[in-house]
């Protein structure tokens, strides 16, 4: 599902602090290659400074992922060292070769765009099928009987606690 990650941001203009939220995750699920950009539009990720209102988009990473399609695609504009974290998880739950390991990192917000719309159009080959669900690659030995449950709740906060640390 869709995630979204508060965090607090100095403003480049004026250098005061304050609060925002942004898309870490936007699924975009039942999306084609013509409507996709009405769910990640060109104000995804802006935000507002309340002390100037200097508006710009946030240099924060964020993955969109179309399950049915089966694709996934980071905007990092930065370099952002949770994803690589994120992707190890993703390769010891969903396979090294899911498209969730694999998801191409790209630094420009068009070029983000024109990815997804490759992925659409069948420029770039999407994978929607055989997703590897490994719980047990999350869990220490003892606990591998019980429900998997966890181990998702665990894979969704590890990267907003660790955003929010930096
Ligand atoms: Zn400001």
């Amino acid at each position: 599902m869709s995630k979204k990650l508060d965090f607090q941001i100095v403003c480049p203009d004026c250098e005061k602090q304050y609060q925002a939220t942004v898309w870490r995750t936007l699924w975009g699920d039942g999306c084609n290659a013509d409507n996709f950009t009405s769910r990640l539009t060109d104000n995804t990720n802006m935000v507002t400074c309340p002390h100037c209102g200097h508006s710009f988009r946030s240099p924060l990473a964020l993955m969109y992922v179309d399950v049915k399609a089966g694709f996934a695609v980071w905007y990092e504009p930065q370099p952002d060292p949770n994803i690589e974290n994120e992707t190890q998880q993703y390769a010891a739950m969903f396979g090294a070769d899911s498209y969730y390991a694999k998801a191409p990192r790209v630094k420009d917000w068009e070029e983000f765009k024109h990815t997804i719309r490759k992925y659409y159009t069948g420029e770039l080959k999407a994978n929607p099928v055989n997703i590897k669900f490994n719980f047990d690659a999350l869990k220490p030995a003892s606990q591998k009987k019980k429900s998997g449950c966890m181990g998702v709740l665990l894979l969704l906060l590890i990267p907003v606690i660790t955003l929010l640390i930096i």
